[in-house]
Parts: C-alpha cells; structure tokens; sequence
C-alpha cells in the first residue's frame, strides 16, 4: 500500500475535488448541497439542492432571503 504525505486519513474523490479526511462539511456541499451567502451580512449558509427555492434565515443576522440551490 502506497504512503503519500497524508496518512490514515480517509479520502474521497467527488467530481473534480479531492476531500482530504473528514471534511463533513466539504463533502456535504459537494454531494448534495450548495452554500449561499447572506444576503446582508455575508454568512454562508448551506442549503440543500433540489429542493426548489428555498427560504433561509440567516443563522447570524436573521435576515430571511431566498434562494434556489441546484
Ligand atoms: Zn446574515
């Protein structure tokens, strides 16, 4: 079994991107969710696609915007 600079720790190849070890958050936008920005303050927010448009509060600010992940 090969050795490379990383070592023991999982990785996944998803599309294009390599996830490196346990990424949850990484591997969950690119399999089935989108990240989308705050409209007011900028905060990212993931939301999951296809599920149409979507109405999201802001975790930071409670700005409530809406968005169509795909
Ligand atoms: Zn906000």
């Amino acid at each position: 079994m090969m050795r490379r600079k990383v070592t023991g720790v999982p990785a996944f190849l998803i599309g294009d991107e390599m996830v490196v070890g346990l990424d949850q958050e990484k591997i969950l936008s690119l399999v089935d969710h989108r990240v989308v920005a705050c409209t007011q303050c900028g905060t990212k927010v993931r939301v999951p696609v296809n599920k149409g448009k979507l109405r999201i509060t802001c975790r930071k600010c409670g700005t409530v915007f809406e968005a169509e992940p795909k």
